[in-house]
């Protein structure tokens, strides 16, 4: 499931709003489709989405020279929280769930990321304490177009790193962005492995 790190409203209280037509009408046991679907109420006194803490995917791809040259984005759906705004693909983890399977389990669900095409760099935990948010940062091994392939998606694409903070962002990860794209210039490059064909 698709839901912003600070989550008051939806996708659990839509199915009482305009859209539960819409979402009644999709395939599956509705909006709690996995173990770990849920609403924390954090002791930031917000309520956060994920019994289990939520985790997204920052996927980077590379210009030749290392530099990150773009990301992949989620669009977000209009009924979702903060629907409309632009944030990463992830959702709530499944109980024992690393954040980076997580994370990559959602990313392959709503924006049609392969997990083969994907090389986890590292992880910046945002802790609650009671919830916790953890962005795993990642670059791509082979080219690829993601694409929304479910309804929690307006729309999923690569958007240039200079452009990110053009699009109106869900608040968290626009307040993230900059230390997220700075963790992602500094980490390593992806090495050279022989046999395996340059991605870029
Ligand atoms: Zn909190």
């Amino acid at each position: 499931m698709t839901s912003g790190p600070a989550a008051p409203g939806t996708p659990s209280s839509s199915a009482h709003g305009p859209a539960a037509g819409a979402r009644a009408s999709r395939p599956g046991p509705g909006p709690h489709r996995h173990p770990g679907d849920g609403w924390v109420d954090c002791a930031c006194g917000t309520r956060h989405w994920g019994l289990n803490g939520a985790a997204g995917l920052l996927l980077a791809r590379r210009t030749p020279d290392g530099a990150v040259d773009a990301v992949v984005l989620q669009h977000r759906a209009l009924w979702s929280d903060q629907g409309g705004t632009w944030g990463v693909p992830g959702g709530a983890l499944a109980p024992e769930e690393s954040a980076a399977l997580g994370a990559l389990r959602e990313s392959a669900e709503e924006a049609g990321i392969p997990g083969e095409a994907v090389r986890v760099l590292e992880e910046v935990v945002l802790d609650h304490g009671t919830w916790s948010y953890t962005t795993v940062l990642a670059e791509v091994l082979h080219p690829f177009e993601p694409a929304a392939t479910d309804a929690e998606s307006i729309e999923v694409r690569w958007v240039a790193a200079d452009d990110v903070t053009d699009l109106p962002l869900l608040t968290a990860f626009g307040e993230a962005w900059p230390r997220l794209r700075a963790r992602l210039e500094s980490a390593p490059t992806r090495p050279t492995t022989p046999g395996e064909s340059p991605c870029t």
